[in-house]
């Protein structure tokens, strides 16, 4: 009943569904990498090299990738993730607005120092 659920592509335990397969999630990393870099590989190898054990999927990447394709990983669903990261970036930019504010506080912050600084001042002055 209980089971656990191997990765479609090298037979590691898999955690979920990614991109549409059930996969482990190095292989979910492996496969989003090469969507996303729009990576060419090398055509060196029959495509048939073993990938399916966990040791072994390092070995080809073309296999690997090609045994995600297999098990059903989806491009598409890779690329809506993309975009969604793309969303991380105005985050970024977001988070460069907040660092100004920040710098912002700090100025008033020391202002208000220089403040007491001259009430100290002016009370040691008149001593009050
Ligand atoms: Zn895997
Ligand atoms: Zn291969």
């Amino acid at each position: 009943m209980s089971a656990k659920q191997k990765c479609l592509v090298c037979n590691e335990t898999a955690d979920s569904l990614h991109f549409g397969a059930l996969s482990c999630r190095a292989c979910a990393a492996f496969f989003r990498r090469n969507i996303a870099s729009k990576k060419q590989f090398r055509n060196s190898c029959e495509r048939k090299c073993s990938i399916d054990m966990p040791h072994l999927r390092k070995l080809c990447q073309v296999c690997r990738f090609e045994k995600c394709l297999a098990v059903g990983m989806k491009e598409t669903s890779v690329l809506s993730r993309v975009s969604y990261s793309k969303a991380l970036t105005s985050t970024e930019e977001k988070y460069t607005f907040l660092n100004k504010l920040i710098q912002f506080y700090d100025k008033i912050e020391n202002s208000r120092d220089e403040v007491f600084q001259r009430k100290k001042e002016y009370s040691e002055k008149f001593k009050l």
